[in-house]
């Protein structure tokens, strides 16, 4: 049996492949033949230009139809995909493209001069353009090649892709996936979110990244349902084509920015089965309200680039409710344990290291094999830096990640704890407490919160608030107000960024 992810994608398709599979917001539709024909023509490509076995294919462009095709291709073909964040620069670049020695670079068409630069003095001999409108040399060269296209022989452990982590806590590692890793984990997710007959999926998220191409994309491939396609996340046009959607993704700003408009309510959701969100924290202010305005219950899960998705709240209320402020339960066949600082697994309800472990979890860090022995235990776990507990009722709680703990006089302070009793206070609409040095203390908390729009919050009033409901030495030392928080392209507050400002404060 051929283990190539793109085998059994294909086969989903749909009988009539003359029916839209992907509908855009610029008004294109592809149906399901444009995008075997298509994805078989840049296959040929690739192969006409000879490639090694295992040979990269880095991508940096704009989201377009196109570059989820040139995906589907890469795979097809039997190379390995690496797609890259549209925000990094150079320096990023050249990071990422001298790491990873791609045989072919496809950028977009404005970026060429710099990008093919940095990828000849890398080795890289291919270097192609695709524009989010269709131009560019890839498609140019692409059109000359046939439509027909048999799919390269696959193994489960066979490298499919490369994913970057997105950066959060330090420099980018290369997450290698196998064909086993993205098929296990697409079959698993499509049979417990319950994808059905007639589902059409909103696609809103940027393609180089876990959330938007694999589990969005294959979610909805591997089920023939069509995509109403967005090259940028703008939540008026969203929610304008909601009521021809059944499912939505997205991360927690996708939530919080439809929440802040006043089309957003039950009957632009009417026909909606299903919202799921992940990458980063919900709120359990934002699941709130959500349900309050559209009669949704939002599921959120939880993974990484290099696990794909790992817990998910349940779907089916048979299953058990869903869960704000929890990730729910590890999906099927992945384990989920919570060990402590000598590794021993602890008992529910205490805090501690989330490991897993699973047919999802990735094959290793791109050339990094000291990293990735380090990131195993010895009986086979991955650590996945992240910190939290099992609950009495078996539900996944995140509390944060290990390298944001906060170790006071001795005490763990977990951030989420704290932040959570932040954002219940009037006017606070988001916070972020990071660990700052201490001459005392080792480490203490500084707070740094956000208002409501036209609140005033009064940092003192808040800390003196908080001595009321936690323990001192839980208690954030000072707190800032600001207007926003640093994140990355993902939406993901960056910390480390909020250590660096505000390290001396106490020292
Ligand atoms: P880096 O590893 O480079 O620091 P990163 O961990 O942010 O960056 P990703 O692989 O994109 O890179 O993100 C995975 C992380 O996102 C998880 O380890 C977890 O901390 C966080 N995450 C994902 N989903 C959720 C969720 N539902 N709730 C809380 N955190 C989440
Ligand atoms: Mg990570």
């Amino acid at each position: 049996e051929n283990r190539n992810l793109f085998a059994a994608l294909r086969a989903a398709f749909p009988s009539n492949l003359d029916a839209v599979a992907v509908e855009t917001d610029d008004g294109l539709a592809y149906s399901w033949r444009d995008l075997d024909r298509a994805s078989a023509m840049l296959a040929n490509l690739l192969l006409s230009l000879k490639l090694p076995d295992g040979a990269r294919v880095a991508v940096q462009v704009e989201k377009s139809v196109e570059a989820m095709l040139l995906y589907l291709a890469t795979l097809r073909a039997g190379y390995v995909f690496l797609p890259l964040n549209t925000a990094y620069q150079k320096a990023e670049i050249e990071y990422f493209v001298g790491n990873a020695e791609p045989s072919v670079v496809v950028c977009t068409p404005r970026n060429f001069g710099w990008v093919s630069k940095i990828a000849f003095q890398a080795g890289t001999r291919h270097v192609f353009t695709l524009g989010e409108d269709r131009t560019g040399s890839l498609l140019e060269r692409a059109v000359h090649h046939s439509d027909q296209h048999e799919t390269a022989r696959k193994a489960d452990d066979d490298l499919a892709a490369i994913l970057y982590t997105s950066g959060t806590t330090g420099r980018s590692k290369g997450a290698m996936l196998t064909h086993g890793n993205l098929l296990s984990n697409a079959e698993v997710l499509k049979d417990y979110w319950g994808w059905e007959k007639g589902d059409v999926l909103v696609h809103a998220l940027p393609i180089f990244h876990v959330h938007g191409l694999f589990v969005a994309l294959h979610g909805a491939l591997l089920n023939g349902s069509k995509m109403l396609w967005f090259g940028r996340f703008d939540p008026k046009a969203v929610i304008a084509k909601l009521p021809e959607a059944t499912v939505f993704m997205g991360v927690p700003t996708l939530y919080t920015r439809m929440l802040a408009e006043s089309a957003l309510d039950r009957n632009a959701a009417r026909n909606m089965r299903l919202f799921i969100s992940g990458s980063a924290p919900l709120l359990v202010e934002t699941f709130n309200e959500w349900k309050e305005r559209t009669g949704h219950t939002i599921l959120e899960r939880y993974g990484m680039s290099e696990t794909i998705m790992l817990t998910s709240n349940p779907y089916l209320p048979s299953d058990g409710e869903r869960r704000g402020g929890t990730v729910g339960f590890p999906l099927p066949g992945v384990g989920v344990r919570v060990t402590g600082d000598d590794g021993t697994e602890l008992p529910r309800g205490e805090i501690g290291a989330i490991q897993v472990r699973g047919p999802n979890v990735f094959a290793g860090y791109w050339r990094m094999p000291e990293k990735t022995k380090e990131e195993f235990t010895a009986d086979g776990w991955f650590k996945t830096g992240d910190v939290g507990k099992i609950d009495e009722r078996g539900y996944v709680v995140i509390v944060g990640r290990s390298k944001d703990l906060i170790i006071s006089g001795g005490y763990n302070v977990y951030p989420a704890e704290i932040e959570g009793y932040l954002n219940e206070a009037d006017g606070v609409a988001e916070s972020a407490v990071v660990g700052v040095p201490h001459p005392d203390f080792g480490e203490v908390g500084v707070a740094v919160v956000i208002p409501k729009p036209g609140a005033r919050i009064d940092g003192e009033r808040l800390i003196a608030a908080l001595k009321a409901q936690l323990a001192n030495f839980k208690i954030p030392k000072r707190c800032f107000v600001v207007d926003e928080l640093p994140r990355n392209t993902m939406g993901k507050v960056q910390k480390n960024l909020l250590r660096e400002q505000h390290k001396a404060l106490f020292v």
